[in-house]
């Protein structure tokens, strides 16, 4: 692992993690993930990137990517789709790098976004027991143990899972409120959205809002 002081992306290469961080914020930003992708290149990995929320005391607000960094993270991640042959490095943002862009081109795995599975496509169970939609989500989204009730009971629970398996249009918020694409998007990753607005269906990460809101930054930065 490595880790520097700074904002902070998680980097998925196989099985290790790397966490990136700038004290010269974007130049930093650009220089390492331009070094991670040649050190990456031809070694029959998948490099998967994925942003770093706020959990417990581990980040500071602070350190949290800008919009202008998230933006071009997803343009770093396009460009490399675009440029680098998949048998060479594919290159994917995490479920918590969209959505909905007009520009950036193919930027993850899925074509277009059908909204956080967790809950509905998946589920993730701690080694304590614990469950959680997603092993991604902070401790606000546990469900339940399997130490204190069996599977079954927690996933059949009506109640469980309420953030995607209830969900309205009419419960988004601030940025996502109104959105053309929140029936579907649901504000996006679930985990990331609560750790950057503290809301549920909020979330500030997002290329569509940032085009909306025309602060694409400048194209020349990488
Ligand atoms: S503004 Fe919110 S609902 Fe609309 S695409 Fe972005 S994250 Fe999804």
């Amino acid at each position: 692992m490595i880790y520097l002081a700074g904002a902070y992306l998680i980097i998925w290469a196989a099985s290790f993690v790397l966490i990136l961080s700038m004290v010269q914020r974007q130049s930093r930003l650009e220089a390492e993930l331009k070094a991670l992708r040649d050190r990456l290149r031809g070694q029959n990995l998948t490099w998967q990137i994925q942003v770093a929320s706020l959990h417990g005391r581990k980040f500071d607000r602070a350190e949290m990517l800008s919009e202008q960094e998230f933006y071009q993270v997803g343009r770093f991640i396009a460009r490399c789709r675009a440029e680098i042959p998949v048998e060479e490095l594919p290159v994917a943002g995490s479920h918590d790098i969209g959505y909905h862009s007009d520009r950036l081109g193919r930027y993850g795995e899925l074509s277009d976004w059908p909204g956080c599975a967790a809950g509905i496509a998946t589920v993730g169970l701690l080694s304590d027991g614990r469950v959680k939609g997603c092993l991604s989500q902070s401790e606000e989204f546990v469900e339940g143990s399997i130490r204190e009730r069996p599977f079954r009971e927690i996933w059949t629970d009506p109640k469980a899972f309420a953030r995607n398996r209830r969900f309205r249009p009419d419960l988004l918020t601030g940025t996502c409120g109104g959105c053309v694409h929140g029936p579907t998007c649901r504000a996006g990753c679930a985990d990331l959205g609560f750790a950057a607005s503290g809301r549920l269906y909020e979330n500030p990460y997002c290329f569509h809002r940032i085009e909306r809101e025309g602060k694409v930054p400048i194209e020349e930065i990488w």
